[in-house]
């Protein structure tokens, strides 16, 4: 694949602690990314920021001001993760659709196109800029808008199941399922906005666990055992 779209929860950086950064989680992801932009793909990375916070959890606070601290707490994850990429030898850029100063550019996708092209990595942190969604929406809006090819979701499970099999046991993985399945059954892999907005624009996804060995070069690269 030429560009792909890699949505990391925020969850999967903080590994084993459930919260802040886990660096040599973050590391592993890096060396991957790596791999596959010397290999000529272009990657464009979303974040959650379930690590730090999540809007709809407060019930204090306004939404609108509770979702602006989830969106800057992706800002925050994006800034660490791109350092992490950068201290591995690679060249990236953190776009968002609100001003950050200095922090970040402002988000377009002629900028994003002109970073791909110089081999960059480029991080959409931010969301979509608004609250009331989450990154699972702001995924597949950078994705559809940066014509990529496939959304890689790495996820802590390694693929999308009929039941929980924390839950079930017997509970079995899909191979391949329609997002309109997925709606359906209320599988819970995406949100009903950010899966509505895949179907519309046609937009493959791949589910795969982020922990496996290698697992986000072997999904890019074919070797796939998650679901599609
Ligand atoms: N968020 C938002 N708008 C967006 C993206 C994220 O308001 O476009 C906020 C929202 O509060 C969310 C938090 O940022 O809870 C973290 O995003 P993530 O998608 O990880 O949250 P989750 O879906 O896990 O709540």
């Amino acid at each position: 694949m030429k560009r792909i779209l890699l949505k990391l929860s925020g969850e999967a950086l903080a590994g084993e602690k459930h919260t802040g950064f886990d660096e040599p989680t973050v590391t592993r992801v890096a060396e991957q990314v790596k791999q596959l932009a010397a290999n000529g793909v272009e990657v464009g990375i979303v974040i959650g920021g379930g690590n730090f916070w999540r809007g709809r959890t407060s019930e204090t606070i306004d939404r609108t001001r509770a979702d602006q601290i989830g969106m800057l707490a992706t800002v925050m994850n994006c800034i660490y993760v791109s350092e992490i990429f950068r201290s591995v030898g690679m060249k990236t850029q953190i776009l968002t659709p609100f001003a950050c100063g200095a922090f970040t550019k402002l988000f377009s996708k002629d900028r994003a196109n002109k970073y791909f092209s110089k081999g960059m990595v480029c991080f959409f942190a931010g969301g979509t800029g608004h609250p009331y969604f989450s990154t699972d929406t702001a995924t597949v809006l950078r994705a559809v808008e940066i014509e990529a090819e496939g959304i890689f979701l790495a996820k802590a499970i390694d693929g999308v199941y009929d039941s929980d099999p924390k839950i079930n046991p017997s509970a079995v993985k899909y191979d391949e399922i329609s997002i309109q399945e997925v709606i359906d059954q209320k599988l819970a892999v995406i949100d009903l906005t950010a899966s509505i907005m895949c179907m519309e624009n046609k937009m493959p996804m791949y589910v795969f666990g982020l922990n496996e060995e290698n697992s986000i070069v072997k999904a890019v690269s074919g070797d796939f055992s998650g679901t599609k």
